[in-house]
């Protein structure tokens, strides 16, 4: 274990500390966390943070049955001890549900049960974190995170990825101001957690090939400064992939930091686009359809993952079309915007309800492009495809490494292992593109008039059918 790896992933995160940086992209990368303690037995500095940081007041603790009892109740006893006022909130699974989902019912019972308290604390991952982020910043007070798994890279992105009925939406909340992560806590998290961590983190190489592809084809916004913040967190994550599946804690302590210094590039970037691209897609699919489909929803790491094995080998195979591209053949081919808003409402409306279909109508009206902009990105691409894909190239990495590194943090490669069925493999690939307004691979694919040409090739190569 090479600890100065740990050691440089510290010094980012505290360079970047309550920073404001107005960059030539024409916004102001500003991350507003003040604290972030990686170690092991931190979570005894709880107090010692608070005073720092000049919280005091009534609190309000939130949980879910099994954080609270995993460090929940030693965190409430540390305030206890130290004189400090504090409310614990349980939050409990739904019926049917077997874990909490990031629902505006749980947002709203910790608005409610906030009842006055000057800062919240929440204990857990990504779904408490989320749901007590977005009721802090509905209440405009701070926030603490005590982690309790390396799983996500949510704990210090400025976005609530939440449930709004069936679909899943990413809002815009304010970060916590501390976060404590106490490998001592973190490293005795299931494995399958860490895993998924290992996934989200690698994601962003997919993420952010998407958003550079989106800014060249279609000019929408992009920055390198983000990216190259968690390019810096992805590449230590990828040398300790094997000893994070033994669980060795600097190896821990190695994805924890990479996992938070990549959230950062989230919340310096204003747009969960970097970390968010056509695998985000997939997994967000699947836990739309979940409940029609009789499926409990799956880790998101994990599911993202291998939608990600299906997106990076998409790349793989669209590469030798890109020199033959015919575009009125393609133009004469596609579908109308009418075909694809009842293709839309055809599928989605039996799994999500014919409220939430046409809400993804709505969503993805942005990325049907219109014959002019289609002929420009198209042109842009057929004018030099070598150099189109030269400015992708850094970004993106390989199906084959991708694989090989999931498979060496232990984590999921086929749809089997995540409990999917072959079908929703097939629909996740085709329709997994409308629930975001985003354009990715997936879209680009579609374009090119090579989605579905390609689907076979690229369900098989990927290896996730197992
Ligand atoms: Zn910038
Ligand atoms: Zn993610």
């Amino acid at each position: 274990m090479n600890s100065s790896h740990l050691q440089q992933l510290h010094q980012s995160i505290h360079s970047l500390l309550d920073s404001h940086e107005a960059c030539s992209c024409g916004r102001v990368h500003a991350v507003p966390i003040q604290q972030v303690l990686i170690d092991n037995g931190v979570i005894g500095q709880i107090p010692e943070v608070l005073d720092q940081l000049g919280l005091t007041g009534q609190c309000l603790l939130v949980a879910d049955p099994i954080t609270y009892e995993v460090v929940g109740e030693q965190v409430k006893h540390l305030l206890d001890q130290d004189g400090r006022t504090a409310d614990t909130l349980i939050l409990h699974p739904e019926t049917g549900d077997q874990k909490v989902e990031p629902t505006e019912k749980a947002t709203d019972e910790v608005v409610g049960q906030a009842n006055g308290a000057d800062y919240l604390i929440a204990v857990g991952s990504g779904t408490i974190n989320d749901i007590v982020k977005l009721a802090a910043t509905r209440l405009d007070v701070p926030y603490l995170v005590v982690g309790t798994a390396p799983s996500m890279t949510g704990y210090s992105s400025a976005l609530a990825a939440m449930l709004r009925g069936p679909i899943k939406v990413a809002l815009d909340a304010v970060p916590p101001v501390a976060i404590i992560a106490d490998i001592d806590i973190l490293k005795a998290a299931p494995p399958l957690m860490a895993a998924a961590g290992v996934s989200d983190l690698i994601s962003r190489s997919l993420s952010s090939t998407d958003w550079k592809m989106s800014n060249i084809l279609l000019d929408t916004y992009y920055c390198d400064v983000p990216v190259s913040v968690f390019t810096e967190a992805d590449q230590y994550c990828r040398k300790h992939a094997a000893e994070i599946k033994k669980r060795q804690p600097a190896a821990i302590a190695v994805l924890t930091a990479a996992l938070i210094l990549a959230g950062m590039s989230i919340t310096m970037a204003q747009t969960s686009s970097p970390g968010s691209g056509g695998g985000h897609m997939i997994s967000h699919y699947w836990d739309m359809t979940a409940p029609a489909r009789g499926r409990q929803r799956g880790s998101h790491g994990c599911q993202v993952g291998v939608g990600d094995l299906i997106c990076f080998t998409l790349y793989e195979k669209l590469l030798p079309h890109l020199s033959q591209i015919d575009t009125d053949h393609i133009l004469a081919h596609r579908y109308s915007r009418d075909q694809t808003n009842r293709i839309i409402i055809e599928h989605f409306t039996p799994l999500i309800g014919s409220e939430g279909a046409a809400a993804l109508v709505e969503e993805s009206t942005i990325k049907i492009l219109d014959e002019e902009t289609l002929r420009r990105a198209l042109g842009i691409i057929k004018q030099d495809p070598s150099a189109f894909w030269a400015q992708l190239d850094p970004l993106f990495t390989s199906p084959a490494e991708v694989k090989q590194l999931l498979g060496t943090a232990g984590a999921p490669l086929t749809i089997h292992q995540l409990g999917i069925a072959p079908d929703e493999l097939t629909n996740a690939y085709y329709y997994a593109r409308y629930i975001r307004g985003r354009y990715t691979v997936l879209d680009l694919a579609y374009d090119l008039g090579l989605l579905e040409d390609l689907r076979d090739e690229v369900l098989a190569d990927s290896g996730v059918h197992g």
